[in-house]
């Protein structure tokens, strides 16, 4: 199969569909692949190594999208992409439709096979395309926290470790999911004090067992997320209710009530976010303060990594990839259910039910 590779054209987007790693398993597979001239140089990976690792480069992507069979991207294809899509060409990458009505009207007029990454899913019924995202952001955001409470970042001053012969700060985790969790991680690796919220005691037995009993849970209510954020030096926002916006669950007054200098970061913001003074924010201009609280609510916070999140995404992307070019697509989809939910568009026809439900009367 002939894969194409176009530059990401979307506003401060520096990641890649392919590394030039994940271009040597097409090619080692039989399959020819096209990069857009300097494509991933922003993070590193330069024409040379793409060409080392088998691939042409490609000048226009005007070409990549004529020639190319299946194209691999990041993120949602642009409209002038859309348009230089069509039907027998299959688009892999991160659609995000349903709130999206008119990137959906373009993929549905073009009559391509759209794969959206963020719907594909396991034998858990978890969302492996989104997963190393959500790690990365889950340890980013205690990176972020740390740094803002520092007193030039308008912080309190507190290092997250402390030091012998002074306590640790404190770490507050709402929602242990895998941005939780990976929250956790980087916290105890710094030597804070760190306590995790879930409402799903499966969820908090899990993590217990993880940490050994290093991170406290507890079980999220009001009550505790009061006592708790009151008393921590960073609040870290991660729960996700599948398909719906997420919930203020830290309020006005919670936040009122915490330590001049403290910080949030709402990793939950593309969700809406989960902290009622949430409002989204960009890596130009990434934090505000509110009632003396430093809020950080970066809503594209793995597009700050941009080199490791290429990398992680790969990694997750890459056998799917490989699938539907090695079988073709159809019956790379039928022979794995877990990749057909991934199929969102196709000739012509939007084929996701949460984007028909979400968008059906503007269809
Ligand atoms: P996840 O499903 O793995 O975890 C969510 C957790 O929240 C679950 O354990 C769930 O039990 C818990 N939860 C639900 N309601 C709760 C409540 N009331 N109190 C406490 N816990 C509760 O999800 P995830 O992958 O960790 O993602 C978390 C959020 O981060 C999502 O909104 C996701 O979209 C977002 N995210 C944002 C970025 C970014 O750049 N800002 C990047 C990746 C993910």
């Amino acid at each position: 199969m002939l894969i194409g590779v176009p530059k990401e054209i979307k506003n401060h987007e520096y990641r890649i569909g392919l590394t030039p790693a994940a271009v040597k398993e097409f090619v080692a597979h039989g399959h020819e692949v096209i990069v857009e001239n300097n494509g991933g140089l922003a993070i590193g990976f330069d024409n040379q190594q793409y060409i080392d690792a088998g691939a042409s480069i490609i000048d226009s992507p005007e070409e990549i999208f004529a020639r190319a069979e299946m194209i691999i991207k990041v993120k949602e294809p642009q409209p002038n992409e859309c348009k230089m899509l069509r039907e027998g060409q299959t688009l892999y990458t991160y659609l995000h439709l349903a709130p999206d009505p008119t990137q959906t009207e373009l993929l549905v007029a073009s009559g391509a096979t759209c794969i959206a990454y963020e719907t594909v899913t396991d034998a858990r019924g978890a969302l492996p395309l989104l997963a190393p995202m959500s790690e990365v952001a889950g340890r980013m955001s205690v990176q972020a926290g740390a740094h803002y409470l520092e007193k030039a970042q308008g912080g309190s001053g507190t290092l997250l470790g402390g030091v012998p012969g002074v306590a640790p700060g404190k770490v507050l985790v709402i929602g242990g999911g895998v941005v939780g969790t990976n929250a956790a991680k980087m916290a105890l690796g710094l030597g804070a004090d760190v306590t995790i919220l879930d409402r799903s005691l499966t969820r908090l037995r899990e993590i217990d067992d993880i940490f050994n009993g290093q991170v406290k849970t507890v079980f999220s209510t009001v009550d505790a997320i009061e006592h708790y954020s009151s008393k921590a030096d960073l609040v870290v926002g991660a729960v996700l209710i599948p398909g719906a916006a997420a919930p203020k669950l830290l309020t006005r007054e919670h936040i009122k009530n915490m330590k001049e200098g403290s910080v949030v970061v709402d990793v939950a913001i593309d969700q809406g976010g989960c902290f009622e003074t949430s409002k989204a924010t960009t890596h130009q201009d990434p934090v505000y303060v509110v009632d003396g609280v430093v809020h950080y609510c970066v809503a594209n916070m793995p597009g700050g990594v941009a080199r490791t999140s290429t990398m992680a995404l790969n990694n997750a992307t890459l056998p799917f990839g490989l699938a539907l070019a090695n079988k073709g697509p159809k019956q790379a989809m039928l022979d794995d259910a877990h990749l057909l939910n991934g199929l969102n568009v196709h000739k012509g026809k939007v084929t996701y039910k949460a984007v028909i439900d979400a968008l059906g009367d503007s269809l």
